[in-house]
């Protein structure tokens, strides 16, 4: 089968790898039909993880199912279905918690495991033509009967929009609410059109991107142009300087020699100036975890210089961590079906498997223009 595989940092490559193919039992194998790239990719792509070369990427998966195991119960070949990106066994003591990011089984003694992921899990991506899913009767989000005819809002299912989702539920936004969010990529913008859905009362999404801007404006938010201090003064300017009622961080680490962010703690300083004193500050950005051989590298390893005193004094609440994905699927979907969400918006580029590398050079340059990626093997 043809898959985009890690060949070091900043190149990928479209080749020929052995067929992924039922292994266990409980596993499924789906011939995928839609697969997209995510910001997160690249934190492996930029080579600052573990990632190995060889290894296949894609944890945002959609496609039909042409095989199951003996001890499948549930899904059906030809069902459609969009793949969570967390794979959770689903009898483990957090995966009975809802906690299915953090599954014990998939990848024992860490924080949960993903398709195509360094430091989660053995599990190969699906940015392939072929996916295998394990514990397939738990991992498989059975899409309704519009689900060709929907297939790139369904897609955004795996990952970022239940990942915004849950930055606006870590913030403990409720209707009526202001929100700020910082970072227009994909993910900021889905806590803007889940905040939206929710009945926020004003959204605010900070970023330099005028394209980015521009698509958080047409998802119902107010555009914010500038970064630090600059953005925080034009949120206190538009709340009658009290500050939004809750933050939400969807920026993450993105210190690199190439993007020139310096501060890996500029988002987390400006959210607790932009959020009103007692208010909640939901994190899913990701810091990447301590590396013990980053020397005095502050961001490399997964420390910041952030401002607790302030964060204190305001008594705010944070929280943050790997969106349960599962745990919002199914009402989601609903909202996709019914017509009262469309995660599809926010795509800019539908390509063939095949232009895959291109495609990381723009996105990871945040090239104008380069929103979401997604590739149809
Ligand atoms: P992205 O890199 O495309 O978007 C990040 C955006 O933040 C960019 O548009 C950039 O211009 C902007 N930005 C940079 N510095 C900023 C600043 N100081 N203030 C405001 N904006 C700033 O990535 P994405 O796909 O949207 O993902 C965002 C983050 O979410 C990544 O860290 C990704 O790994 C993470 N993520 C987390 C989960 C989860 O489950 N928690 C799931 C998916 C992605
Ligand atoms: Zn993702």
């Amino acid at each position: 089968m043809k898959a985009v595989v890690y060949n070091g940092p900043r190149d990928v490559v479209v080749k020929d790898m052995p067929d992924a193919k039922i292994d266990k039992p409980t596993d499924v194998l789906v011939r995928i039909t839609t697969t997209n790239i995510c910001g997160s990719d690249l934190h492996m792509y930029e080579g600052r993880t573990s990632f190995e070369t060889g290894r296949i990427f894609g944890h945002e998966n959609l496609g039909q199912v042409i095989e199951v195991g003996a001890g499948v119960q549930r899904i059906k070949v030809g069902d459609y279905v969009c793949l969570p990106f967390n794979i959770g066994c689903g009898f483990c003591e957090n995966c009975e918690r809802g906690l299915t990011g953090f599954c014990l089984t998939a990848n024992p003694g860490s924080a949960g495991a993903a398709y195509g992921f360094a430091e989660m899990g053995p599990w190969e991506g699906g940015q392939a033509e072929l996916l295998r899913v394990p514990f397939g009767d738990f991992n498989c989000l059975v899409l309704p009967k519009d689900a060709r005819e929907k297939e790139d809002d369904y897609v955004m299912l795996s990952d970022i929009f239940p990942t915004g989702w849950h930055a606006t539920e870590l913030a403990g936004l409720r209707p009526g609410d202001s929100v700020a969010i910082y970072g227009a990529g994909p993910v900021g913008l889905m806590a803007a059109h889940s905040a939206v859905v929710k009945g926020a009362s004003q959204v605010f999404v900070v970023d330099t991107h005028p394209s980015r801007l521009a698509l958080a404006e047409k998802l119902g938010a107010t555009a914010i142009n500038g970064v630090g201090d600059a953005a925080v003064e034009q949120i206190m300017n538009l709340t009658d300087g009290r500050g939004t009622d809750c933050g939400c961080e969807c920026v993450g680490y993105q210190c690199c020699d190439k993007h020139g962010h310096e501060d890996n703690s500029a988002t987390m300083n400006s959210l607790v100036a932009s959020t009103r004193a007692t208010g909640g500050i939901g994190v899913v950005g990701v810091f990447v975890p301590q590396d013990p051989g980053a020397g005095t590298d502050l961001a490399k390893e997964g420390k910041m210089p952030f401002d607790f005193g302030s964060f204190w004094f305001k008594g705010q609440q944070i929280r943050t961590g790997q969106a349960n994905v599962k745990a919002y699927n199914r009402q989601l979907a609903r909202l996709i079906h019914q017509g009262k969400a469309a995660p599809s918006q926010i795509i800019s580029h539908r390509l063939h498997l095949a232009e895959a590398p291109d495609a990381y050079k723009h996105f990871d340059d945040r090239d104008a223009g380069w929103t979401k990626v997604i590739l149809k093997p």
